[in-house]
């Protein structure tokens, strides 16, 4: 009888911290205002534990945050009017230059690398899989940097479908996170990332007609909070397929588009500055594998501090300041 309490005791509980956790209303809210003695431009506005609250986004450091919404005082803009409030600010002069690299059908957005950095910026996908997270990667790149760098910055791209059926893997991400082992900016990589492998491309992936990209990013970026994975500034375009229309539309939701210079499965290679790109989800092994190798290339100039992992966040700050 006893044992029944507690597991009924032990089920209203969790029933009650995921009510907690729930949000309601979340949606695009554009406003500035100042906050802790910095401009910030809020993007999101939600109901959580019947709490207003916001996702905000520092211009200058691309860093985002969540705040209490009696935090602040704000004016309301839109998206039209970023360029009088945030003209000169590296968050919108990326966002600007993502706009106009968009002319192809893969690809678009900020792709070039970082030519300033010496050592490369690395992105993670984690598109929908059955197969468990590749934890090799995070577990070689604690290890190659554990002297030079810590925590480790990476982007991963997150997808909800990876997110929903890979609950321990997310959480042990949370956890080298939070022992301050890697620095994960969260790259929002849609909701559902459908492909059809005998469609074109022109209407595959989030150009497959019928395609909700409202549910597909906010959506994810509402699930991700409720798990407790901070949203960043930054979009991955499924299998980086996406049009003019369709980067025009992304962007509008304030998310600057990512692509790479350096899908190293597919056998582009990586130099000073590259962005580079690499699965996750264990679907790609020659990509992780070419990836273990460099690491082991760069050995030497890792240990001198030559060769080193750039967080997403400051190199967009440091190519758009
Ligand atoms: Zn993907």
């Amino acid at each position: 009888m006893i044992k029944l309490h507690a597991t009924l005791l032990l089920l209203f509980c969790s029933l009650f911290s995921q009510a907690q956790n729930d949000i309601k209303q979340y949606k695009t809210y554009f406003a500035t205002g100042s906050y802790e003695g910095k401009n910030i431009l809020v993007l999101r506005q939600f109901k959580q534990a019947t709490q207003q609250s916001y996702l905000i986004v520092n211009p200058e450091t691309l860093e985002t945050q969540i705040i209490n919404s009696q935090q602040v005082v704000l004016k309301p803009i839109t998206f039209q009017e970023f360029g009088i409030s945030l003209k000169n600010t590296p968050y919108y002069k990326a966002l600007q230059t993502a706009r106009q690299q968009s002319l192809h059908l893969q690809d678009a957005g900020i792709t070039h690398g970082f030519p300033k950095e010496k050592g490369i910026t690395l992105t993670i996908d984690l598109c929908p899989s059955h197969k468990p997270l590749d934890r090799n990667i995070f577990t070689a790149l604690i290890a190659a940097f554990q002297k030079e760098e810590r925590p480790v910055p990476l982007a991963l791209s997150i997808t909800g479908k990876f997110m929903l059926g890979h609950a321990d893997d997310i959480r042990w991400l949370q956890r080298l996170q939070k022992s301050g082992e890697l620095d994960i900016t969260w790259t929002n990589h849609t909701y559902n990332h459908h492909y059809n492998p005998k469609a074109p491309l022109n209407i595959n992936f989030l150009m497959e007609p019928g395609t909700d990209l409202n549910f597909e990013i906010l959506g994810l970026e509402q699930a991700m909070i409720e798990r407790g994975l901070l949203p960043s500034v930054f979009f991955r375009f499924p299998g980086l397929v996406s049009n003019q229309k369709l980067v025009d539309q992304v962007t509008s939701y304030g998310l600057i588009p990512i692509g790479s210079d350096a899908w190293l499965a597919k056998g582009q290679s990586s130099h000073a500055g590259s962005l580079v790109l690499i699965h996750g989800n264990g679907n790609e092994p020659i990509g992780v594998k070419d990836f273990i190798k460099l690491l082991a290339t760069e050995k030497a100039t890792i240990n001198q501090q030559q060769w080193l992992l750039y967080d997403l966040r400051s190199s967009v700050k440091n190519e758009f300041k």
